[in-house]
């Protein structure tokens, strides 16, 4: 890494960070950490500077702190998904190539069993 990128070093803020030139990033006005958006900007302050906020600062971090957990279960859901399908997928996979004693048909049909025993 070269100097000319480096914007904090570690002894400064406890945080090092790395910012490319033509980048011009939100900076925290408490502790001049540099941070991508300035909805990160918000969330930091509201996590490390939550006594020197003022209550439009402090509404401003609880909107964006339920909007993130909003984000996360959005995330969750979608990442649950995915390892449903991968799973079937493995198993319809284990069981073409094992025949026995699941065949690909046999796990097709409890596939559906399951879905209506869902419905
Ligand atoms: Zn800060």
């Amino acid at each position: 890494m070269t100097d000319s990128n480096l914007t904090d070093s570690p002894d400064e803020t406890g945080y090092e960070t790395s910012v490319p030139p033509e980048e011009s990033p939100a900076e925290c006005p408490y502790c001049g950490r540099p941070l991508e958006s300035e909805r990160l900007l918000v969330l930091h302050e509201g996590l490390d500077h939550w006594e020197r906020l003022d209550d439009d600062r402090r509404e401003a971090f609880q909107e964006a702190y339920v909007g993130e957990g909003d984000d996360l279960r959005t995330f969750r859901l979608k990442m649950l998904a995915l390892l449903v399908v991968v799973y079937f997928a493995f198993l319809f996979v284990y069981s073409y190539v094992m025949e026995d004693p699941f065949s690909s048909t046999n796990a097709a049909l409890l596939l559906v069993g399951c879905w209506r025993g869902v419905r």
